[in-house]
């Protein structure tokens, strides 16, 4: 049975993550959530059978069936992407992996839903921050009240999940003032509040020195291979993204990992 339901969350994922794609497109595109969708080309609306997310994809072979351009192969990649987060993560809450302080086990889908539904706003982050470099308060605001409502919930201090909070959020806010928004947006902010709300204090950092690995990782990579400007804007809300969703799966392990080696 446990199967069968990673399965049909899987799937639910997947129809998630095209839901996903399209509040970014909307959001970009200033449309408003509701009327079916529409090719960007040539605005014509696409049938249910060329709507159907992943498949889709590969039998239109990336291509609009009216005017044949190019569809951008985050579509499918969002899309599977969202399904394996959600089949992880209820994998996770079921058999109760790795949780970040919390030792009732009977909550688990509690832990799910809180995960599933940042998770998503996560993967928004990451797509618009990487694409556009904005964070939107409207991404970034609702997992923050999320997460608090879902930790109080589970019986988390409220003090310390607001310290997390405030202690991670307030390290961006200070780049924010000193760099007078250089380094860092008011988005980053927001997203550091989140990482410290959702992940606790212990983890938050881990999840916090993760995405700092990621970026320069990555910042190396881009300057080495692509000429890229050493000044140039790196969309950090894209590592935190990323370093929020692995610390949720991973974070406790580190943290102890880490705890073990000192
Ligand atoms: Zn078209």
């Amino acid at each position: 049975m446990e199967i069968f339901w990673t399965i049909v969350v899987s799937l639910l994922g997947i129809c998630f993550g095209s839901f996903l794609n399209s509040v970014i497109f909307r959001a970009q595109a200033n449309i408003p959530m509701k009327g079916r969708s529409k090719c960007m080309k040539c605005m014509k609306p696409i049938h249910w059978v060329d709507n159907v997310p992943i498949i889709s994809f590969f039998n239109l072979h990336g291509r609009c069936r009216n005017c044949s351009s190019v569809i951008s192969w985050q579509y499918p990649v969002i899309e599977m992407v969202t399904g394996i987060i959600f089949g992880l993560l209820f994998i996770r809450a079921l058999f109760g992996f790795g949780f970040a302080g919390f030792e009732d086990q009977s909550e688990w889908l509690i832990i799910f839903v809180r995960d599933a539904i940042v998770a998503c706003f996560l993967l928004i982050i990451f797509v618009y921050d990487y694409k556009y470099s904005i964070i939107m308060d409207r991404f970034s605001i609702p997992p923050i009240i999320i997460a608090l409502l879902a930790n109080l919930w589970l019986g988390a201090d409220p003090t310390w999940t607001l310290l997390a909070g405030l202690l991670i959020g307030s390290f961006f806010a200070f780049q924010l003032i000193v760099s007078k928004g250089k380094w860092v947006g008011s988005g980053d902010v927001r997203v550091g509040l989140l990482m410290g709300v959702l992940l606790g204090v212990k983890s938050g950092i881990v999840a916090l020195l993760i995405s700092y690995i990621l970026g320069a990782i990555c910042g190396i990579f881009l300057i080495a291979f692509k000429h890229r400007k050493p000044d140039s804007h790196v969309p950090f809300g894209t590592f935190m993204a990323i370093s929020i969703i692995i610390t949720l799966f991973f974070g406790q392990a580190i943290a102890d990992w880490y705890l073990g080696m000192m």
